[in-house]
């Protein structure tokens, strides 16, 4: 997801000058750095209904969903079911699954018996007449209808107009939650393996959801069905409606189906503009893969907002420009080079889609990897020296002032330096495995053992280290589970040496680094212990590869 961080970050420019300035007097005395104290506030109630992963959600596992619904522009209304079908895992009466507060439950259905359900906030946890047996498949329909809100970042679900005064409705939801327009299990650990998804229109309209397009229905009352098939695991938050006056082009990638939605009027520009789209899929199929998806094909979809990266059906709302929102986004020139929407949404195909985080705590799995496929983008098109200057330029925008992962169980948003400081990290590691050779399989071999699944930051730092042979769990530690960067701290006490070692959170922290002249970088091995080397460049001479490894110096 990509939105509004523009403003944050004008926001926290001043904020950054600050902390840049606290962190340069802390570094003068010789006391450990102790993190900043959480500016995160406690978890709500309805946090931790929806965060915590309890008894009522791992008794089951979901398999599949329709979901059926009407949407009525005018009344600006929804009406409709979700069947749902799940697997027991355990012998209960009771499961949990979710619907904002403010929709109605009709009824809950196994079968023809009705089905007593208990709110809260939330929460529907819904009770059955008698115990669901382990290992048996049930499946339920859960009736409801309202007018949800429009809300959070995104929208949630919003009824727009366009510029032609024509409907524009559409889904974006990834930090409210599914479940603030239709029911569901709303979490992130048990993916549906696949999913049907109909909706029901005025006839002047289309709807384009996510998955493979498989028939439109007249209804014979001015309303007209469309039925949608996703064929893979899919996330609640990227299940999506986008209903409007759309009109349709297409192309392929090999046997890759390429599908464009956008309005009327754009529709010149956007054959342009989407023609990034091949360049795009062909960059990241080199380095991990083919494109996740491929039954159910490639589309961008115009919406009202930034961008949002629906599975196979990315929503795509950067005006038909390079760059972001009109603007060099990275500031150095290369953004202007691409359309970042088109660029990002769509890698999270690979990284948030695919490869899917356990918990919202462990979301640099999606945010940090596909800023990295950015720069990824970038060495494909324009070659490596401009791929690290890209990943660079996004220092400015790191706050370093809480951990990229957060508590788990509640539902916790990290803040956005799992974006900056996210890929900030992917390039160090890149420069601490030193070999690229090394690199590009264990990214590739990363992504393939992990694709359609979710997983946590344990399961990423279990795959390096087994790899790489190595134990790189304090690394990871660091730059994930703490909010300062390691500082390499270099002293030259006496001359023709140099005393050396990290300053940080790890006490096992040990990273190598390269000192000395770009033209000539010595790799050093520096652990959280003095360590002494003979040096024939002086305090000012020595540099330090600070584009290669995220990092702050300090010379004494
Ligand atoms: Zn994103």
């Amino acid at each position: 997801m990509h939105d509004r961080i523009v403003l944050r970050t004008t926001l926290l420019a001043l904020a950054l000058a600050i902390v840049l300035s606290a962190s340069t007097i802390s570094s003068q005395t010789q006391q450990p750095p102790t993190p900043p104290p959480s500016t995160l506030g406690p978890p709500t109630r309805a946090d931790l209904l929806r965060g915590q992963y309890g008894r009522y959600r791992a008794n089951n596992d979901l398999l599949f969903y329709h979901l059926d619904v009407r949407v009525d522009p005018e009344k600006k209304s929804v009406t409709g079911k979700n069947t749902i079908r799940f697997r027991m895992l355990a012998d209960d009466t009771r499961i949990q699954l979710d619907l904002a507060a403010n929709l109605n439950i009709d009824r809950i259905l196994l079968g023809a018996t009705p089905l007593k359900y208990e709110r809260d906030l939330g929460t529907v946890y819904v009770d059955f007449p008698s115990t669901l047996r382990s290992g048996r498949e049930y499946t339920i329909d859960f009736h409801y209808s309202g007018q949800p809100q429009e809300q959070g970042r995104f929208g949630g679900m919003a009824f727009r107009k366009d510029a032609g005064g024509s409907h524009w409705i559409t889904t974006a939801c990834e930090d409210d939650g599914a479940s603030v327009w239709w029911p569901n299990k709303d979490q992130w650990r048990d993916e549906v393996e696949r999913m049907q998804i109909s909706v029901s229109i005025p006839n002047n309209l289309v709807d384009v959801s996510n998955g493979r397009f498989m028939s439109k229905t007249d209804l014979g009352d001015g309303y007209t069905r469309w039925d949608w098939l996703v064929q893979y695991p899919i996330n609640n938050y990227n299940v999506a409606l986008n209903i409007g006056p759309y009109e349709h082009f297409s192309d392929k990638l090999g046997d890759l189906p390429l599908d464009f939605y956008v309005l009327p009027a754009n529709m010149e520009k956007a054959k342009k503009q989407f023609a990034q789209a091949k360049p795009m899929l062909e960059a990241f199929r080199s380095y991990f893969g083919e494109y996740p998806f491929e039954k159910d094909g490639f589309k961008l979809i115009e919406v009202p907002y930034a961008g949002m990266e629906h599975q196979s059906a990315v929503a795509y709302g950067n005006g038909f420009v390079n760059g972001y929102l009109d603007r060099d986004w990275t500031g150095i020139g290369i953004s202007l080079k691409f359309d970042f929407i088109i660029v990002h949404e769509s890698g999270h195909e690979w990284f948030g889609n695919a490869v899917s985080a356990a918990d919202v705590s462990d979301m640099w799995i999606h945010e940090g990897w596909t800023t990295y496929l950015e720069s990824l983008y970038v060495e494909k098109l324009f070659g490596h020296d401009e791929a690290i200057r890209y990943v660079n330029s996004y220092k400015p925008k790191v706050q370093n002032r809480e951990p990229i992962i957060t508590q788990r169980g509640i539902h916790r948003q990290p803040q956005q330096d799992m974006y900056f400081k996210g890929t900030l990290f992917l390039n160090t590691l890149r420069s601490v495995v030193n070999d690229d050779g090394t690199w590009w399989a264990l990214v590739r071999d990363f992504y393939q053992q992990f694709k359609y699944q979710n997983i946590m930051t344990e399961d990423v730092v279990r795959f390096f280290n087994a790899r790489l042979k190595n134990d790189l769990t304090p690394i990871f530690d660091q730059y994930l589970r703490h909010a300062a960067l390691p500082t390499l701290q270099l002293a030259f006490n006496e001359a023709g040496s140099m005393a050396y070692k990290w300053k940080t959170d790890e006490r096992a922290f040990a990273m190598p680094v390269r000192i000395g002249r770009p033209d000539a970088w010595t790799t050093i091995e520096p652990t959280t212990d003095w360590k002494v080397m003979p040096i024939r460049l002086s305090k000012e001479e020595v540099e330090v590869a600070t584009d290669l490894y995220y990092i702050t110096v300090e010379k004494q």
